[in-house]
């Protein structure tokens, strides 16, 4: 339930549950360490049911960009949660690679792990370094299964990245390389949770699927119109609002889907799931 302003409303009993996953997540953080980020800076986690977050053991890592999570035809093996950094999904093709989707703290790469083969169909490497959590694939597939709430949760995680996948397909097709280059930017600093952020003109490039000068023409028009600000390999984005003018109609589009997605996380959290997203189920 949400008012007006678009803030939850919560009654009494769904309070002390948020309060109790709340404390659940503090007491997963001490075992990890005050220096990491909190466990609830992923969207994901933060929504996961108490009785799911607290059997799933969690570990903490900063990844460099670049490095792989894990390549097409791997047995998926861990489960990334983001609460910093940008992972891109990667179709490898014979003449380039091209960027399918882009996940941070909004949801998690692995997910297909615990809801049906664990065997991975594209790519998954670092595209903006940062603080990431991982569990065992296997662990989490086992965890998730034992409640309806959380199988609806992380079926409803692999819609949206299959929505949006075919979105950006569609896009590929028919929206200009500067309308695609700001949407790219504004899902950057979303995912990634700072409007500061590394990122190389050959990533760019391979983000949108055109060459390097396009990117060099493309970000200077942008710079030059005081958008954004791209120095060594570091882009700003000064003006958002601007910026998002400059986008094709597909951030909208993928910010609504999301959007509804964290809607349903908020209903998890606190404890007013739709039908059809509660129950419990005998551990398998
Ligand atoms: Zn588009």
């Amino acid at each position: 339930m949400t008012g007006s302003n678009g803030g939850l409303i919560v009654n009494g009993r769904q309070h002390d549950l948020m309060v109790r996953a709340a404390m659940a997540c503090d007491e997963r953080q001490k075992r990890i360490g005050p220096a990491h980020p909190t466990l609830s800076a992923n969207r994901l986690i933060a929504a996961l049911p108490q009785p799911v977050l607290a059997l799933l053991q969690f570990s903490h890592a900063v990844l460099a960009q670049g490095h792989v999570c894990f390549d097409v035809g791997d047995r998926i093996e861990e489960v990334y949660f983001p609460t910093s950094g940008v992972i891109s999904l990667v179709a490898a093709m014979e003449e380039s690679n091209v960027v399918q989707t882009m996940i941070g703290r909004e949801a998690a790469v692995g997910l297909q792990s615990a809801v049906g083969r664990p065997y991975a169909f594209v790519r998954a490497i670092v595209k903006i370094p940062g603080s990431f959590y991982t569990v065992s694939a296997e662990a989490f597939r086992r965890v998730v299964q034992t409640t309806l709430e959380a199988q609806a949760l992380v079926a409803h995680y692999t819609d949206v990245l299959l929505a949006e996948a075919q979105q950006l397909a569609a896009c590929n097709a028919i929206h200009p390389a500067s309308a695609r280059l700001a949407r790219w930017l504004l899902q950057c600093a979303v995912r990634g949770g700072s409007e500061l952020f590394p990122l190389t003109q050959d990533s760019l490039a391979e983000m949108l699927g055109v060459r390097r000068s396009t990117v060099t023409l493309l970000a200077q028009d942008l710079q030059s119109r005081g958008i954004i600000r791209y120095r060594r390999g570091k882009i700003a984005i000064i003006d958002r609002h601007a910026l998002e003018s400059c986008a094709c109609e597909c951030y909208g589009t993928v910010k609504a889907l999301y959007d509804e997605l964290a809607a349903h996380g908020q209903r998890q959290a606190s404890g007013c799931a739709l039908p059809g997203e509660t129950g419990l189920r005998a551990p398998v």
